[in-house]
């Protein structure tokens, strides 16, 4: 996969239509504006991950607020205690990007970099992305295992692996919770639903799903 200037990231404007979102967007109660970060959120985690777990994109009063991935909202509250308990993570709780939290032979990013209106990116901005995810993937030297969160992160990694010549239809890879593909690279992809509030009151996702899933994709990490 190709490299892309990570160290620029953060500076990305590319999508208009996020930055107008961003602009506009009022904090949460008990939140001043001035103490989000409003920008690209970037990836983070082991540079030595096998490991690397792709959401969706920046929730709007966690990740783009605390800066980091999954940091302060309701995904990451339901996933860091299961990553904690499966030794992916040093400590339960992600509050803030400065809590001490570190990440055990897993990177963790997003799709798509910028806060989306409702949650829902469009298709050209998870093109305009996908060259900063292939960036991070390219920083990975001892990756085994991609654990895509929701169909939006799984499609947009398919995609970037068909751009890539890395696999030749999409149609061969269909998206299903649970749904684990040996690419031709030789890299694993796990299908996992994502961990947002909704789906985990609607018991799309349940703890012991997570946790399943993520002993599978510990399996896959070390036996391959
Ligand atoms: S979503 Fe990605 S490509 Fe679009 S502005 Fe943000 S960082 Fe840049």
């Amino acid at each position: 996969m190709t490299d892309y200037d990570l160290n620029t990231v953060v500076a990305c404007t590319r999508c208009s239509r996020l930055m107008d979102y961003v602009d506009r967007l009022a904090p949460a109660k008990g939140h001043r504006r001035e103490d989000y970060w409003n920008r690209p959120v970037p990836g983070f985690g082991d540079p030595l991950a096998r490991v690397f777990l792709i959401g969706l994109a920046p929730g709007a009063h966690g990740a783009n607020r605390t800066g980091r991935p999954f940091t302060g909202d309701g995904a990451g509250d339901f996933m860091y205690p299961l990553l904690h308990a499966a030794g992916f993570a040093n400590r339960q709780a992600a509050a803030s990007a400065d809590d001490g939290l570190v990440l055990q032979d897993l990177y963790i990013s997003n799709a798509v970099k910028c806060v989306p209106p409702q949650n829902k990116p469009l298709t050209a901005e998870f093109k305009h992305c996908r060259p900063y995810l292939a960036a991070e993937q390219a920083r990975l030297p001892n990756l085994k295992v991609i654990v895509t969160l929701g169909r939006g992160a799984f499609d947009s990694y398919m995609r970037l692996c068909l751009d890539h010549a890395v696999i030749q239809r999409l149609g061969d890879y269909p998206f299903a919770h649970g749904a684990r593909y040996l690419l031709p690279d030789g890299l694993w992809v796990v299908a996992c639903y994502h961990t947002s509030r909704y789906n985990v009151n609607t018991g799309r996702i349940t703890e012991q799903l997570f946790i399943d899933l993520m002993e599978q994709v510990r399996g896959l990490a070390e036996n391959g």
